[in-house]
């Protein structure tokens, strides 16, 4: 069983989040615990701040060293521990795949302008951030890190073959996804997918996981070793695609 400690001063948002869907079945399942932890139960002061004015002057307050810490030295099995910061590595899929090996993760979400530098030094292994840009507070990108990490798990998610394809996963985006009704507005789906060929349907969907990479997201290519099928196979999807163009 896997170990999530969340450090945050909105638990609504992760008890939310830890009831609804797959990551609600994977602790019902005993995959997962989720151990939400209220930032301002560790306050040291009497309205519960947990928050102070930065050194220096100007804007902008900061999450204070001492609740953090009695928040942390609270937890039995803290793992290995996160702050989710812009300032971080950015996250990648292979990224999830090692932390999805950690029996216990502990994540800190920041707020405000972040929190008091000290933290760094005595407790977090590891800063992790979602992207280039900036959001308001820890507890989305924690979220986004769960709910990349859970689904990995061998038994949350129902059919484990899907995550192959996924983004990612091989250095490839995914291929088009159709569902019923087969016709819409006169637009058909590739018939190849109702033809029962399991291998015609294997090929055409590796020819277009390497086309939309192509199409989409041309750079991942160069990180992939493709095969003489693979490269015969893209050839094919180009010359159809600036057939269509023209
Ligand atoms: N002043 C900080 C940003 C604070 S944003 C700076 O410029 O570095 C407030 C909190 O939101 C952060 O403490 C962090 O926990 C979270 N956060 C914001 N952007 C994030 C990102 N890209 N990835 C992960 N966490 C982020």
């Amino acid at each position: 069983m896997k170990n999530f400690n969340i450090i945050t001063i909105f638990p609504d948002l992760i008890e939310y989040f830890s009831k609804t869907g797959f990551i609600k079945r994977a602790s019902l399942k005993k995959l997962i615990t989720i151990n939400n932890i209220n930032l301002r139960n560790y306050s040291e002061d009497k309205n519960l701040k947990v928050d102070d004015k930065t050194y220096g002057g100007g804007p902008g307050m900061v999450l204070q060293y001492q609740p953090i810490q009695k928040a942390i030295s609270s937890i039995n099995n803290k793992g290995h521990i996160i702050y989710l910061s812009p300032q971080g590595k950015v996250l990648t899929q292979s990224k999830l795949h090692k932390l999805s090996n950690y029996n216990n993760l502990t994540l800190l979400c920041g707020r405000y302008e972040g929190i008091d530098e000290r933290i760094f030094d005595d407790f977090i292994d590891e800063e992790i951030s979602i992207g280039n840009y900036v959001v308001s507070g820890g507890e989305v990108s924690a979220m986004v890190l769960l709910e990349g990490i859970i689904r990995l798990l061998p038994g949350a998610i129902d059919d484990l073959e899907s995550i192959k394809n996924d983004s990612f996963q091989n250095g490839l985006l995914d291929h088009p996804h159709y569902t019923r009704p087969d016709i819409i507005n006169g637009k058909k789906i590739p018939e190849v997918l109702i033809s029962g060929n399991h291998q015609e349907i294997e090929k055409w969907r590796r020819k277009n996981s390497l086309g939309v990479t192509w199409k989409k997201r041309p750079e991942l290519l160069k990180n992939v070793k493709l095969s003489e099928e693979d490269d015969k196979l893209l050839k094919e999807y180009i010359a159809e695609h600036e057939a269509n163009e023209n």
